[in-house]
This record gives C-alpha cells, sequence and structure tokens, in this order.
C-alpha cells in the first residue's frame, strides 16, 4: 500500500482518480482548495479508512509524507481559469514548484496533469508530442496555456537537476460523470442546455474540433504512466483521437437527450483552437494504452449523470 497526494482530487478527473486509488487499496490524501472542485465528488470516499481530504492551496507549501503524486490542482474550463488569471499561473506555477520541492525532499514519482493546450492553435495535425506548439504568450487563454508550458519547463528541470522521477501527462478534452453543471465546457452546457430546453450555444460557426475522452480512460491511461519503467518521463499525450466538430457533438447530444432545444450562435472567445487531435502512437506503444469508449456511450452516461444532478 503506497502513501499517494492527489492535488484538486476534488474535481472532475481527480475524485474519479480517487475513486480508482481508493479502489485498488492506496492510502489517499486528497488536497483541494475547492476552487472549482467539490466536497460532493469525494463525500463517497470519506468513511473509507484509506482516504483523507485536506483543505490546501498548492501556491503555498505542504509537508506531508508520501510516496507517489498526481498533480492535477488547476481550474480547466476557460470560464474558470480566465476568472483570476494571475492565481490560475500562480496555482500552474507555483504549486508546480511546491509539488516537485515535495517530492524532491521525499525523493517521490510525481505526475503533471499538463494539456493539449501546449500545443495552442496548432498547425501540425494530429499533434505528436514533438509538436513544440503555437501559443499566443500574452491573451486571455494564456494564463492557462503558459502556466501549462511552465510547469513542464519545471519538471523537466527538476528531472534533469535534481534526477527526480517525473510523468508528464498532455490531457486531450476529457468528459464524463462528475463535471460541474456550470463547469462551462463544451460537452456539459450542450448536455445541460439540452436537458433544460434551453438554447445550445454554438461558439463560432462551430466547425472547430475537438477530440473528446471518456474520463475512465483517460484515468486508466494516467494510472499506466504512473506505473510506467522509470526511465519514461513523457510527455505523453493521453485522449481520444475520434475527431468532431461543435456541431456534431449538438446534433449527437440533440439525439442522445431527444432534446427540441434548438442551436444558436454566438461569438469565438479570442484564441479559440480550430482543430485539435491527439497522435496516440506513444501512448500505444509505451503503455499499451488506448481509448475503449466511443463518443456515443460516454455522453450517454453522461447524460444520465446530468439528468440525475439536474433533478436532485
Ligand atoms: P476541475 O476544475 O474539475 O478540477 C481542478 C481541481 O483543482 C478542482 O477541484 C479545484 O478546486 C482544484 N484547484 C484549483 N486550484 C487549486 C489550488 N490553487 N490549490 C488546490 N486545488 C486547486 O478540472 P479537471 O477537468 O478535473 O482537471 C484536472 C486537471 O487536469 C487540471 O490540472 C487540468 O488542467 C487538467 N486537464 C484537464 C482536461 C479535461 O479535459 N478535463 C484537459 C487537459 C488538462
Ligand atoms: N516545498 C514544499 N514541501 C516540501 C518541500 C518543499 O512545499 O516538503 C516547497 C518549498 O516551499 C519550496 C519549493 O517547494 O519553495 C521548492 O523546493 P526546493 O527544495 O526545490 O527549492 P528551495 O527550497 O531550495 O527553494
Ligand atoms: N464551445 C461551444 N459552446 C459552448 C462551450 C464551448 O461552442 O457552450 C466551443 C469552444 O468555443 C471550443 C470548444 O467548444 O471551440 C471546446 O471548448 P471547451 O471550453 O470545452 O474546451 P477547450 O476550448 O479548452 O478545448
Amino acid at each position: 500500500m503506497k502513501k499517494i497526494l492527489v492535488t484538486g482530487g476534488a474535481g472532475f478527473l481527480g475524485s474519479h482518480l480517487c475513486d480508482r486509488l481508493v479502489e485498488r487499496g492506496e492510502d489517499v490524501l486528497c488536497v483541494d482548495n475547492f476552487f472549482t472542485g467539490s466536497k460532493r465528488n469525494v463525500a463517497h470516499l470519506l468513511s473509507r479508512s484509506n482516504f483523507e481530504l485536506m483543505r490546501h492551496d498548492v501556491t503555498f507549501p505542504l509537508y506531508v509524507e508520501v510516496d507517489r503524486i498526481f498533480n492535477l490542482a488547476c481550474p480547466a474550463s476557460p470560464i474558470h481559469y480566465q476568472h483570476d488569471p494571475v492565481q490560475t499561473t500562480k496555482t500552474s506555477v507555483h504549486g508546480a514548484i511546491n509539488m516537485l520541492g515535495l517530492a524532491k525532499r521525499l525523493r517521490a514519482r510525481i505526475l503533471q496533469a499538463s494539456t493539449s493546450e501546449v500545443y495552442g492553435d496548432p498547425e501540425v495535425h494530429p499533434q505528436p508530442e514533438a509538436y513544440w506548439g503555437r501559443v499566443n504568450p500574452i491573451g486571455v487563454r494564456s494564463c492557462y496555456d503558459e502556466g501549462k508550458r511552465c510547469a513542464e519547463t519545471l519538471f523537466f528541470d527538476y528531472f534533469r537537476q535534481h534526477r527526480l522521477e517525473i510523468k508528464v501527462m498532455r490531457i486531450f478534452n476529457t468528459y464524463g460523470p462528475r463535471m460541474n453543471v456550470g463547469d462551462g465546457r463544451v460537452v456539459s452546457n450542450f448536455i445541460v442546455q439540452a436537458l433544460q430546453g434551453h438554447d445550445l450555444t454554438i461558439y463560432g460557426d462551430g466547425q472547430q474540433t475537438r477530440s473528446f475522452c471518456y474520463v475512465d480512460d483517460l484515468v486508466d491511461g494516467m494510472l499506466r504512466l504512473m506505473d510506467s519503467r522509470p526511465e519514461f518521463s513523457g510527455p505523453v499525450n493521453i485522449g481520444n483521437p475520434c475527431e468532431f466538430t461543435m456541431l456534431e457533438l449538438a446534433e449527437r447530444v440533440l439525439r442522445l437527450t431527444g432534446s427540441r432545444s434548438r442551436l444558436i450562435y454566438k461569438s469565438l472567445p479570442l484564441d479559440d483552437p480550430r482543430q485539435r487531435q491527439p497522435d496516440i502512437s506513444l501512448a500505444e506503444n509505451e503503455l499499451g494504452w488506448k481509448p475503449e469508449v466511443g463518443l456515443e456511450d460516454g455522453l450517454k452516461e453522461t447524460i444520465s449523470y446530468f439528468r440525475m444532478a439536474l433533478s436532485g
């Protein structure tokens, strides 16, 4: 049994990760400041003897004793990370420094939840890990994109300078149960709008693409990466390569919910990437990982979750 720290553990991805670790019998310490996460997401784990919840902001030092660290703390939805952009950069950068300092003192293995946003609005398609990206350093998304890029830099410098065992995971758009009703990302927005009979908000012409990964697949990839051979640091893309336009996504959500909502068009947010699709050959070869859940099945699960969340 290992002692495992999950920062951002009360968030969408973090809470699913805590579930899997607790099931595996690990001793889990979940740390969160509840900015976008909530105690509700982990309430069912509180009675488990191998789970502990701690309110803490990772921009401040943290002195605990653990064997492994999953660093997920950071708001992921554009509306939330742009709400207090300075805090977003601090969370990525100071948070990474503190968690790397902790890992260094303990000689603990540490995994960083990085993002496909490090590729920005990409000219290379699909995106392999070797692509350096096209990111605006001074735009409204930069607090998140550049914060995450700087965190990757810190991870690789601690690796080179202090010989830390690091794992850098570039996560592509992931969805599933426990996304916040007000999260603001596209899958939860469309489902909530469809179930409430509101118009579905298409930003821009809806021809921009994303590739959506179901949360169970994502967490499986994350666990495999953490357990990979010590010399493998990544970065590695984890995502589902099936690519859809936002219009296709909206049509699917309407069909699967049976909703009579209509589409309305709103202006495209600044610096919104036109296309995104992971090249997952590295994950396949190195981790033996590929996603198993298609969009249709994943959406059905997510829709049932939101039906319940909205009725309660
Ligand atoms: P989320 O917003 O649901 O979870 C983030 C969690 O971090 C929340 O519980 C929040 O309260 C917590 N947090 C934020 N700032 C903190 C701080 N300073 N100290 C402590 N806790 C803090 O988002 P998510 O989708 O679960 O994302 C988890 C991680 O995965 C993030 O690092 C995100 O950047 C990354 N990621 C997610 C996706 C995705 O599609 N879900 C894609 C790329 C990267
Ligand atoms: N740190 C932490 N927990 C620890 C050890 C370090 O939060 O158990 C923080 C500490 O506040 C420091 C940061 O991690 O600012 C980086 O630590 P490191 O040892 O790499 O750098 P230094 O302390 O030399 O600045
Ligand atoms: N989007 C949309 N309607 C919404 C929310 C988002 O059309 O209600 C679009 C958004 O402009 C982007 C895509 O959906 O092109 C994915 O947005 P999201 O915020 O989910 O993630 P990200 O842009 O970070 O990939």
